[in-house]
C-alpha cells in the first residue's frame, strides 16, 4: 500500500456538493481507502478566472500505481462531467495527484510531487491540516513554503472531518459534521 495525497477543487456547477461527492467516489473505490480528509476551503482562482473554488484535500492508502492511480482520478473527474475546452477553464471537478508516497515522478503526463502545490494556498493548507509535518519529497516541510501564498485568499468554509484519522479533541461536537 502506498500513501498517496490528492487535491481536489471544483468552481462550476454546484462545486461544494460535487467535491463532498467525489471524496464520497473515491472512498467507494476498492482499490483505495480514504484515512483523513481535510477541512472544505474556499479560494480565490490561482492563474484562471470564474468563480471561487472548492478545494479539500484527501490522504489515501492504495493499491494502484502512480498511473493508475492518475487513471482512476480522471474517471472520477469525467464521471462528474469534466471537460477541458482550455487550459485552466472552470471545472466541474478536478483532482490532482499532489504526492506518491515517497517517491519523485518526472513523466510527461504524471509529475509528482505536483509541480505546482508548493505555490498555491489550496494545496497546501489543506495538506498542512492533516499533517503540519507532513514533508514534500525532494523540497522538505510542507509547512516551509506557507509564507510564500500567505496573500492567496483562503477561508474554511467546513471544519476537518473528525471521523477519519486523528482522535478528536476534546469539545468536537460528536457525528454529523464531516460532509
Ligand atoms: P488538469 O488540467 O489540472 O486536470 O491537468 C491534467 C493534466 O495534468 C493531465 O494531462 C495529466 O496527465 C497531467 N498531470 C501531470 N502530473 C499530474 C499530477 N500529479 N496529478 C494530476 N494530473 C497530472
Amino acid at each position: 500500500m502506498t500513501v498517496a495525497w490528492l487535491g481536489i477543487g471544483a468552481n462550476l456547477g454546484d462545486a461544494r456538493q460535487t467535491l463532498k461527492d467525489a471524496v464520497v467516489c473515491l472512498a467507494q473505490q476498492h482499490t483505495l481507502t480514504v484515512v483523513a480528509k481535510s477541512s472544505l476551503y474556499r479560494t480565490a482562482p490561482i492563474d484562471a478566472g470564474g468563480d471561487d473554488y472548492y478545494n479539500c484535500v484527501v490522504k489515501v492508502e492504495t493499491s494502484l500505481d502512480g498511473h493508475a492511480l492518475l487513471a482512476l482520478c480522471q474517471r472520477v473527474e469525467h464521471h462528474f462531467g469534466r471537460e477541458r475546452p482550455f487550459r485552466n477553464a472552470p471545472r466541474t471537478l478536478d483532482i490532482d495527484i499532489l504526492l506518491y508516497g515517497n517517491v519523485s515522478i518526472d513523466e510527461t503526463d504524471l509529475v509528482v510531487p505536483h509541480p505546482r502545490m508548493t505555490g498555491r494556498a489550496f494545496a497546501l493548507v489543506p495538506l498542512v491540516e492533516i499533517d503540519p509535518e507532513l514533508v514534500i519529497p525532494g523540497l522538505g516541510p510542507a509547512s516551509a513554503f506557507l509564507a510564500a501564498v500567505a496573500d492567496q485568499r483562503i477561508e474554511k468554509v467546513k471544519p476537518l472531518c473528525q471521523c477519519m484519522g486523528a482522535a478528536p479533541a476534546p469539545d468536537t461536537p460528536p457525528a454529523g459534521n464531516c460532509r
